[in-house]
């Protein structure tokens, strides 16, 4: 149908860009991109300069019912959207940049310069709209090779490209990290050239870019490359820093950022959650902060994952990250991914699984997820003990909960009940017997029911000299 359009209204038009890549690569893609190219005859006939939206009107016209078509004049683009289907519109354009700013000057152009002024070879092909030359593919630059290959390249010299909108970097590790291809050695050399440049763009684009490679099924794979190039030194020196290995006396600590990216890349094979990917990310960025070398045990990292915690929020500030509970949740993890680990490494107490319930609440299994994923040993035999003294950790986890409730605790005797049965207003006292029956009960000293709760509350009063009123 909107062949038909495109072939009455005289015009030129195709499908360029990620849906051609997409469906060449047989993946699922979401939204569909239409060039319209437009003629002499066209706009004299018409007197109108916006064949896109021109051709998005006509097309609605012709789909009828439930089809909607919205356009910015100002951009020359058009959407028209039915049954949850998306096609975008856009005359073909032409593009210059100037220096300091991603935003080019555009004009007017023809097909081959709307492609030239695309990201990669894979993202410039073309597909003919019209009845003539239906799906027939138009690809300058060779996109199907690379495709084939797997190379993600640029059509023009990657140092204009990259320089001209330097967002196209990410895009590149991005893409690279989506698609598993290999980045092209001279286009990389390019990243390496320009990655000075990614400072003039946002950090909400930025951001954008690393999420969809925190996305991806093997995130580690776009932190290499950013960390090869250069540019993650620049957009996460937190994690670049982690790239480090030192020797003294022989002894070697592990490199912490490889490490990093193998707990990442565990997480992401066990959960679709984007912010335990974060805190997979980050759970060590304490660690060159808190190395110390012991001449009796070599290295050590005390307190790395406090340091750590303390590191996530100006972290997220900076990159414009979530402030809200995803950030709480983020440090949650940092601060206590080394507990499960220190419970399974002794013996398995109740009273440590209750603290650690107490303290994870509801994100106690994402918790459990990343500790093991944290699990990156050599050593095969140390590996299995780990990993059965966590089955141990679990089973605790789901014996003691059953048992105490802690998950979500509640106290049973709360500040108010206190306050009424002793006469007080809000003193230094209600805090200390609020904090002696919580102790009391992850000690599992006191049963966690009203009960017990309130006759340990009357003993340990009357200790303090109150009386009941
Ligand atoms: P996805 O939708 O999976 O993110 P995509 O390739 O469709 O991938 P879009 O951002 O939707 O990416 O852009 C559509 C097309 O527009 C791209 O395939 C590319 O041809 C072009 N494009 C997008 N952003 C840029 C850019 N910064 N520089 C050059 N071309 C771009
Ligand atoms: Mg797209």
């Amino acid at each position: 149908m909107l062949s038909e359009t495109v072939d009455e209204m005289g015009l030129e038009a195709y499908i360029v860009g990620g849906y051609v890549r997409d469906m060449i690569l047989e993946r699922p893609s979401k939204d569909v991109d239409v060039v319209v190219v437009s003629n002499v005859e066209f706009m004299e006939k018409t007197g109108k300069a916006n064949p896109g939206i021109e051709l998005a009107m006509a097309f609605t016209k012709r789909l009828g019912k439930g089809a909607h078509c919205s356009y910015f004049k100002n951009f020359g683009t058009a959407q028209v959207k039915w049954h949850g289907e998306e096609v975008e519109f856009v005359g073909a354009r032409k593009e210059s940049y100037t220096r300091d700013s991603r935003k080019p000057i555009v004009e007017d152009g023809t097909l081959d310069d709307d492609q030239k002024r695309r990201d990669f070879t894979i993202n410039a092909m073309a597909l003919c709209l019209n009845a003539s030359r239906f799906g027939e593919l138009v690809d300058p630059f060779d996109g199907i090779y690379d495709l084939e290959d797997g190379i993600i390249s640029t059509p023009l010299d990657p140092d204009i490209t990259f320089s001209d909108d330097p967002l196209r970097m990410m895009r590149c590790v991005r893409f690279a990290t989506q698609l598993k291809f290999t980045i092209e050695e001279e286009t990389f050399a390019a990243l390496e050239r320009n990655k000075e440049r990614i400072k003039i763009i946002s950090q909400e684009r930025i951001i954008d870019e690393l999420n969809k490679i925190m996305k991806a099924p093997n995130p580690s794979i776009g932190f290499v490359e950013l960390q090869r190039c250069g540019l993650l030194e620049l957009i996460l020196p937190e994690v670049s820093a982690l790239d480090i290995v030192e020797e003294r006396n022989g002894r070697k600590h592990k490199n912490n950022f490889y490490h990093t990216l193998e707990v990442l890349d565990n997480v992401a094979k066990n959960s679709d959650n984007l912010w335990l990917r974060w805190g997979a990310l980050l759970h060590d960025i304490g660690k060159p902060k808190s190395k110390r070398w012991d001449p009796l045990v070599g290295w050590t990292f005390h307190n790395h994952n406090y340091l750590g915690m303390r590191m996530v929020k100006p972290l997220f500030h900076r990159m414009k990250l979530p402030l809200d509970e995803r950030l709480k949740y983020v440090e949650k993890l940092v601060d206590l991914h080394m507990r499960p680990i220190n419970i399974a490494d002794e013996e398995v107490t109740d009273s440590a699984v209750r603290r650690l319930l107490f303290e994870a609440g509801d994100d106690i299994d994402d918790l459990m997820l990343l500790c093991e994923a944290d699990i990156t040993s050599k050593n095969e035999q140390r590996k299995r003990g780990f990993r059965e003294n966590y089955q141990l950790v679990r089973q605790k986890l789901v014996d003691i909960e059953e048992k105490d409730r802690i998950r979500n605790f509640q106290p049973p005797v709360d500040g108010d009940e206190i306050m009424q049965i002793f006469g007080l207003t809000p003193c230094k006292e209600v805090g200390i017997l609020k904090t002696a029956l919580k102790d009391a009960i992850l000690d599992g000293e006191v049963p966690n029911d009203h009960e017990p709760a309130l006759s340990f509350i009357m003993e340990k009063a009357k200790t303090m000299g109150l009386e009941v009123k």
